[in-house]
């Protein structure tokens, strides 16, 4: 078991990989109680969880539906479950699941009794490389996704990639958009690496995985070190989310993956940098190579250029710009306060246009 100790804020943040879900308990103290708040599908994959659960003396809250349970009912729910079993400051809340187990853990860890003791155990790869790190905590509120929040950070995060196994392809694909954008914000090194890793990633090869998340989680997590509360550097964490947000916004009725959105949305950046000249042809096409190479499925993602420019403008905030992370080289983001409103409705309708699905 490999052990990395990174700081995320003012917090220092231990991650520890277990390669076997036997041993996924092993790094946790034994003189406090813990309250595993898990995603029921993932206990049915991966057999022996649930008696590890009940051999440890731990108490067990399912999760059925992780993002409709990301709620204000589901939270209070399980603030009462821990009140009904004597949870103090002092014991442990275990997240087991995707990202929007995750979200909901964290919220609950950070305002039970004011913040109790916390641990992540993400499984999915979004939850890995991205909602574990940085301390961002939420539930949805009515329709409002992501609409309450704190920010509150792990003691510790176990990271397993036999948990990915059981991830069907859109889903794992969907937490590899993530890994894709650290890289191409980070360094061309870190785009090579990946690329040479290429036949390994699509294979799910288990120490591959584990290298990836690794680096990956170094990446997000000395970003946020530097801007926890996303004031500066953590912005470039957005590149392509501008567009995918749009995109995101029009898909509601039947919600498409974040992942697939990004991937979209990153392609329209790296377009827009080309577009506005910021950006080299041969980097250009470096980066759309390695965006087009994995097996994305766009085929049910709504497209409707008017739809997007309307929904981007509507999510300027307080702002009178379009807030964009374009990228003018591999490791060098760029944030763009897009006033010309004009150029960009008309870049967005060419893009999509000439856009194949
Ligand atoms: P999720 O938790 O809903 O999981 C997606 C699906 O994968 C679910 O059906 C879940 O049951 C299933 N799943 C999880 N692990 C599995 C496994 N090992 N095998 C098989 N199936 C598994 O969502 P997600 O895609 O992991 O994450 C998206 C959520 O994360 C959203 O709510 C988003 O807002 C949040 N998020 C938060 C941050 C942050 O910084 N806090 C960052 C990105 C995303």
């Amino acid at each position: 078991m490999k052990k990395i100790v990174f700081e995320s804020g003012q917090d220092e943040v231990k991650l520890v990989s277990a390669k076997n879900l036997d041993d996924l308990f092993d790094s946790l103290v034994t003189d406090i109680k813990y309250c595993v708040l898990a995603d029921r599908k993932v206990l049915d994959m991966h057999n022996s969880l649930r008696e590890q659960i009940k051999n440890r003396n731990f108490e067990l809250y399912e999760i059925s539906n992780p993002e409709e349970e990301k709620s204000i009912d589901s939270y209070t729910n399980i603030i009462d479950f821990l009140d009904s079993r004597s949870f103090k400051r002092s014991d442990c809340i275990v997240s087991l699941g995707g990202g929007a187990i995750t979200d909901l853990a964290g919220f609950v860890s950070s305002t039970y009794m004011r913040g109790l003791n916390y641990v992540q155990i993400p499984t999915s790869l979004l939850a890995q490389v991205d909602a574990s790190i940085g301390g961002k905590t939420a539930i949805n509120y009515g329709k409002i996704k992501n609409f309450l929040g704190t920010f509150y950070n792990p003691s510790l995060i176990i990271i397993s990639p036999e948990f990915l196994s059981t991830l069907n392809e859109q889903e794992y694909l969907n937490g590899f958009a993530e890994v894709i954008k650290h890289s191409l914000i980070t360094s061309e090194n870190a785009v090579d690496k990946l690329i040479e890793r290429d036949e390994k990633i699509k294979n799910r090869d288990s120490e591959t995985l584990l290298e990836i998340i690794e680096e990956s989680i170094q990446i997000k997590a000395s970003i946020v070190t530097e801007d926890f509360t996303e004031k500066g550097k953590r912005k470039f964490l957005n590149f392509g989310h501008t567009f995918a947000h749009g995109i995101e916004s029009i898909n509601l009725s039947q919600p498409i993956l974040h992942g697939h959105a990004v991937i979209i949305g990153m392609m329209m950046a790296l377009d827009y940098s080309k577009h506005l000249e910021l950006i080299d042809i041969d980097v250009y096409e470096k980066s759309m190579k390695l965006l087009k190479s994995f097996n994305f499925d766009f085929s049910n993602i709504r497209l409707s250029s008017d739809e997007i420019i309307e929904a981007m403008k509507s999510d300027k905030k307080n702002t009178n710009t379009i807030n964009l992370v374009l990228l003018k080289d591999i490791g060098s983001p760029y944030i763009l306060e897009e006033t010309n409103e004009e150029r960009l409705a008309s870049f967005i309708r060419n893009f999509i246009e000439h856009f194949e699905q």
